[in-house]
């Protein structure tokens, strides 16, 4: 049957010229379509993605659905909240169920279920948190927030990324900090071994904090069922 291949979006992108096709080709394929939609409310998504990005994240999402996405198992849609701005995200089951109902009432919409994710202390938010002065209170709330129910669950302890280049990473976060797999390590996927990649120490820093806290954060959404 091959491979599972998943696409993440910012669902604007497939109304760009040119990506007109996507959803039919993502659709023939059985790719997994994994969206951003920070709210369910159009206040909010446009505050923190921009002026007209609600009205065109529905469009695109009705048009996922009329294709089978969100409804046919084989066609996974997923949802990702992220708060908009420096607070942790709340139970995501429960704001599955907000979505699912929102969405539905005011626009037929469905979709397989809801990942929420944490940002993370680096990037264009952790500079936006810098100029207000509020990067301090962020980190303190990442720290106080961490949830040891968490940790045998993050993402680095059961894949490894690959970069555009074959260098291998132990998540995105550190592809984005320029933080290599540990020196000892096979370092691009030309030379991957399965027994120390497996084994391997993690690359971690103070942003792995952003994974940890709450009910933590992960490309799958939440990682435990309790926020301790
Ligand atoms: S940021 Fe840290 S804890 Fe999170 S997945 Fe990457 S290495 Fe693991």
């Amino acid at each position: 049957d091959g491979y599972n291949v998943q696409v993440r979006t910012n669902l604007t992108a497939l109304l760009e010229p040119g990506m007109e096709d996507m959803p039919d080709f993502f659709k023939d394929h059985k790719v997994h379509i994994v969206a951003s939609m920070p709210c369910y409310l159009e206040e909010n998504v446009n505050s923190q993605r921009g002026d007209g990005v609600y009205g065109k994240s529905i469009q695109i999402l009705q048009k996922l659905n009329s294709l089978g996405y969100g409804m046919n198992p084989e066609l996974s849609l997923y949802l990702v909240y992220n708060p908009g701005g420096p607070s942790l995200p709340p139970d995501q089951s429960q704001l599955e169920g907000d979505y699912k109902r929102e969405l539905s009432n005011r626009f037929g919409i469905h979709f397989t279920g809801l990942y929420t994710m944490t940002n993370m202390p680096i990037g264009r938010f952790w500079e936006g948190l810098k100029r207000e002065k509020k990067d301090d209170e962020y980190m303190q709330l990442l720290l106080g927030g961490f949830n040891c129910q968490t940790v045998g669950e993050l993402m680095c302890r059961h894949q490894v990324c690959v970069a555009w280049d074959g260098t291998l990473y132990d998540c995105d976060f550190n592809i984005a900090l320029g933080l290599p797999v540990s020196e000892e390590l096979p370092k691009n996927i030309k030379d991957f071994t399965l027994e120390p990649l497996s084994n391997r120490r993690i690359v971690t820093g103070r942003h792995c904090f952003g994974c940890t806290a709450g009910f933590g954060s992960s490309c799958g959404g939440a990682l435990a069922s309790d926020n301790l």
